[in-house]
C-alpha cells in the first residue's frame, strides 16, 4: 500500500513541458557540451544532467560531451563550456552560466562557471546546463530544478 502511494505521488510530482520557462534562444542548437581540465567534472555526470533535459523534452537528442583543454577563450561558437569559476565571486555563489547572444537574437555558445568544490554536484549541473540550453529561473516554487537557490531547499528531479 505504501508502494503504491508513494508511486502515485512521484508521478503526481513530476515535471511537465510547461514547467519550463524558455527565455533564450540558440541561433543553431548547441553541437558539443565541452569539459574543460581546469575542473573535475566526470563524463558521466554531465550525461545524467543532459538526461534529465531530455527526459523533460526541453532537447530532443544526445549532445557530445568532450573533455577539452584549450580553455582560454570566453565562448566557443555552437558549444557549451563547463569550466571552474572565472568570473563570479565564488563566496556569493556555486555557479554561474554565461550565454554569448548574438544581437539579442540567440545563442551562439554558452560557459558554465562552477566552484571547484561543487564538481560532483548533480543538481547545481542540472540547473546550470538549464540556463545554458536557454531555460529562466521558477521564482515560485522552491522545490523546482530552477528555483534561483536551488540547493538550499530539497529538489525534485524527477
Ligand atoms: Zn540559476
Amino acid at each position: 500500500m505504501s508502494l503504491f502511494m508513494l508511486a502515485l505521488f512521484g508521478k503526481a510530482n513530476a515535471y511537465t513541458g510547461d514547467d519550463f520557462h524558455r527565455t533564450w534562444f540558440w541561433m543553431d542548437k548547441p553541437q558539443v557540451i565541452e569539459i574543460c581540465d581546469d575542473i573535475s567534472i566526470k563524463k558521466e555526470m554531465v550525461e545524467e544532467a543532459l538526461l534529465f533535459w531530455i527526459d523533460n523534452k526541453v532537447i530532443e537528442e544526445k549532445i557530445e560531451i568532450k573533455l577539452i583543454s584549450n580553455c582560454n577563450d570566453d565562448y566557443h561558437m555552437d558549444a557549451i563550456m563547463i569550466t571552474k569559476h572565472k568570473k563570479f565571486d565564488i563566496r556569493k555563489y556555486y555557479a554561474m552560466t554565461f550565454l554569448d547572444e548574438w544581437n539579442g537574437q540567440g545563442i551562439l555558445g554558452a560557459r558554465i562557471e562552477i566552484d571547484p568544490v561543487e564538481h560532483e554536484n548533480i543538481i547545481l549541473m542540472i540547473h546550470e546546463l538549464g540556463h545554458a540550453l536557454g531555460i529562466g529561473h521558477e521564482e515560485e516554487d522552491i522545490y523546482h530544478i530552477m528555483y534561483p537557490k536551488v540547493l538550499s531547499t530539497p529538489t525534485k528531479i524527477e
